[in-house]
């Protein structure tokens, strides 16, 4: 990627307009420019066909146009999820899912490549963090799957590989671009970050006057045993993140999704289940529970499905909505991250494999 060229997709649509009015454009030109990047999903200059072709030359020049190329799509046999490597412009790659609910299409995005947190389970984590993602890469994965599969995106989740707070300025900007009424304007209520819990950023967030919903990835009711999971449990502690949680609640309106993954004879437990609702009943927080997916380098394994029934049964008792996450797409991959390292190491992918 050449650093010089500004980055077009990236910018906001009056951050085009300044940007285009400086080299003598008139203004509805950007509005045009932007519903072609953001609307109609463009993949370069060239299809701007109602633009004076002198503009789409110079734009061809002076910008950066970022478009993501598949290299590689696994669709279940089981429920149609596909999981699409992505190849950025620098030649990194990302994952991300498209998964088909009854209420509408779904995406899984990457907000980094790589991720420097070291969640214990997680394949996503085991080689560091590479680098950031742009705003434009992360609405890119949006944009390439909605073409890819030919189907309106209806909800956008990140959590895919990398800690979006740890990116929070590229993230803001993303998510006011993918909610913009000028963009896909996807409700923001429609939208779900993911996060391990970095506690300032969680509070700035609560600021932003967004509504969409926070996930924490607690995995732990406890210090203790989080920090066995996580090692972002040393910075913050439970207290900390459940004020922050609170926090988020009373600025937004939003309830808090806590992530629970189970891994078996870690976190599974009767007593954990009755610390976790301790938990998640004053914030009236709704619990995801997600059966850990082993990862080879990693030492956990999945709790067993009579454990997670009766860890359920905990919560439901204590008034708790706990659902069991459906796993999509078992059959084609296992955890995030893992697709990605498999193609970087060099090893053949499993399952199907129709490259494009
Ligand atoms: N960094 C963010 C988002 C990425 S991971 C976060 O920590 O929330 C999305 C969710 O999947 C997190 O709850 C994460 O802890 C969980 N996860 C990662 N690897 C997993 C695995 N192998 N099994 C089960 N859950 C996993």
């Amino acid at each position: 990627m050449n650093m010089e060229k500004k980055d077009i997709k990236s910018l906001t649509l009056p951050q085009l307009e300044e940007e285009l009015a400086a080299r003598g454009e008139k203004k509805f030109r950007a509005a045009q420019m932007y519903d072609w990047m953001h609307v109609k999903l463009a993949r370069g200059f060239e299809e701007m066909t109602n633009l004076p072709g002198s503009l789409r030359e110079r734009c061809k020049k002076e910008y950066f146009y970022t478009s993501l190329r598949a290299v590689n799509v696994q669709e279940s046999k089981i429920d149609g999820t596909r999981k699409f490597l992505l190849e950025l412009p620098d030649g990194n790659l990302v994952e991300s899912v498209w998964m088909k609910y009854k209420h509408g299409n779904s995406v899984c995005i990457s907000s980094q490549v790589g991720c420097r947190m070291g969640c214990r389970f997680c394949a996503s984590t085991l080689d560091g963090l590479e680098r950031n993602l742009l705003p434009s890469e992360m609405l890119d994965q949006v944009y390439a799957i909605t073409l890819l599969t030919g189907e309106r995106v209806s909800n956008v989740v990140v959590m895919g590989t990398g800690e979006p707070l740890d990116n929070y300025d590229n993230l803001m900007v993303f998510l006011r671009m993918l909610t913009d009424e000028n963009g896909l304007h996807i409700s923001q209520r429609n939208v779900t970050v993911s996060t391990c819990g970095l506690v300032p950023q969680m509070r700035r967030l609560a600021e932003e006057k967004l509504q969409i919903t926070l996930a924490l990835s607690l995995h732990a009711a406890t210090d203790e045993k989080r920090r066995r999971i996580m090692p972002i449990a040393d910075r913050y502690s439970v207290a900390e993140l459940m004020e922050a949680c609170r926090y988020y609640f009373e600025r937004t309106g939003r309830r808090i999704t806590l992530e629970y993954s189970l891994a078996e004879g870690v976190n599974d437990g009767d007593e954990d289940a009755a610390q976790l609702a301790r938990l998640a009943k004053p914030l009236r927080c709704h619990v995801n529970l997600i059966p850990v997916n082993p990862v080879k380098e990693c030492d956990f394994a999945r709790a067993q499905a009579p454990r997670i029934r009766a860890f359920q049964n905990i919560l439901e008792k204590n008034e708790i909505n706990g659902t069991i996450r459906r796993e999509m797409g078992r059959d084609i991959d296992g955890a995030c991250g893992q697709l990605r390292r498999k193609r970087m190491s060099g090893q053949r992918d499993i399952g199907g494999n129709e490259a494009c």
